[in-house]
């Protein structure tokens, strides 16, 4: 696991500032999710913040990452529907 599932990490994500970040995933306080995985909501991707995110800077989810898996990540990145990051490939 890339991001350690602690409520540091949790204090830190900006999900709820996305809008893609729903009533649903409010109500079971949700977020963290390039750690602990996608929702069981139901996803309508609207925007991804993620990339703004202390915690993407803090473990280089997207540095690490070469241009090409930058591009896809672009794409991607929705971990709340994908799952935890360094996962997909
Ligand atoms: S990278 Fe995304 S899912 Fe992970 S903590 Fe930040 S906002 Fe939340
Ligand atoms: S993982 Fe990305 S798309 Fe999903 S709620 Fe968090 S910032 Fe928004």
């Amino acid at each position: 696991m890339l991001v350690p599932d602690t409520k540091e990490n949790l204090a830190k994500c900006v999900c709820k500032s996305c809008s893609t970040y729903n009533e649903c995933m409010k109500s079971n306080a949700e977020g963290l999710f390039c750690a602990k995985g996608k929702t069981g909501c139901t996803v309508e991707k609207k925007e991804c913040v993620c990339v703004s995110c202390p915690i993407d800077t803090e473990y280089r989810l997207t540095a690490r990452l070469d241009l090409m898996e930058k591009m896809i990540l672009k794409l991607n990145t929705f971990y709340c529907e994908t799952g935890p990051a360094g996962l997909k490939k």
